[in-house]
């Protein structure tokens, strides 16, 4: 089996409450990723924050700024998003990380490209009505291969995020037509806490998502719960010979006690379980050579 490949999601758009642990600045989240790689972690993926108010921002300075922070301090991976997905506008999506890539410093390594268009559903039982009204996520397969060509063009991997069956799908049609890599980083991402648009975060939904994987393709996936706790997934992935992507991004993880937990320790907890199953952890390095990364 392939050593564990641990994506340590950092921050996405979530907020201080009610873990106080989400990296927003630049600095902080340069400390996450190296206390992250020193726990296991070979990939790092942030969401550039206002410093103070946590804000999303898409501001290029910030994205860059905490790209040459992490390089200051660890080698990892550096996966910063693309500009939202509901944005439709291509150099919004993608100007930030073709700017970074100007300085070998700040440049991106990897990016998310989230195969799926989907109507971004707010539901909970209780609910008497579905939220999130004109909320699409934006990828037209136009979209998706221009962003493809854009990223590899300037030396950034394809990381792609899949949402469902149809996904995976396209991830071989874009594999075997030459859009994508055939040697991929795919994160199987689950969602829950509401967001209706994935397949559910337990043991099917992520398994229907597995088994779907195309044979054809060297695909490196990984499990991803957005909205809960993936530990659970994160060891059927490991029994599988997957990966795992995980972080306070997707969820708190106040279940593991004490204090509210940092992102190193969730990362510490997917190594103590892929050490009771006897999964060594890749280095960023090893991670690098794997999915032949620069
Ligand atoms: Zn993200």
């Amino acid at each position: 089996m392939d050593k564990l490949i641990i994506d340590a999601r950092l921050n996405e758009y979530t907020f201080r409450e009610p873990n106080p642990n989400v990296p927003y600045s630049p600095n902080e989240i340069a400390r996450d990723a190296e206390a992250c790689v020193a726990a296991g972690a070979s990939i790092v993926h942030y969401h550039a924050r206002e410093p103070e108010t946590g804000a999303p921002s898409s501001d290029t300075g910030l994205y860059a700024a905490t790209a040459r922070a992490i390089r200051d301090r660890c080698d990892a991976i550096v996966m910063p998003t693309l500009g939202a997905n509901t944005v439709t506008d291509l150099d919004a999506r993608i100007g930030h990380v073709e700017s970074m890539a100007a300085d070998a410093a700040t440049r991106a390594d990897m990016v998310p490209l989230d195969l799926a268009s989907l109507s971004l559903g707010m539901w909970q039982k209780g609910m008497d009505e579905v939220r999130g009204d004109d909320l699409v996520y934006y990828n037209p397969i136009g979209t998706l291969k221009a962003l493809a060509a854009r990223a590899r063009a300037v030396g950034a991997l394809p990381m792609a995020a899949i949402w469902n069956v149809g996904s995976l799908r396209l991830l071989e049609a874009f594999c075997e037509t030459g859009v994508l890599p055939n040697t991929i980083f795919a994160e199987l991402f689950t969602t829950e806490g509401g967001l209706i648009s994935g397949h559910p975060g337990t043991p099917a939904g992520l398994q229907a998502l597995i088994d779907f994987v195309p044979a054809r393709v060297d695909c490196v996936w990984a499990a991803a719960c957005y909205g809960a706790n993936a530990l659970g997934l994160a060891e059927q992935a490991i029994e599988q010979g997957g990966h795992v992507a995980i972080g306070l991004g997707d969820h708190p993880y106040l279940e593991l006690g004490g204090d509210p937990p940092t992102n190193a320790r969730v990362v510490e907890a997917v190594v103590e379980i892929a050490r009771r199953h006897g999964r060594e952890i890749a280095t960023p390095a090893e991670t690098r050579a794997r999915l032949a990364a620069r």
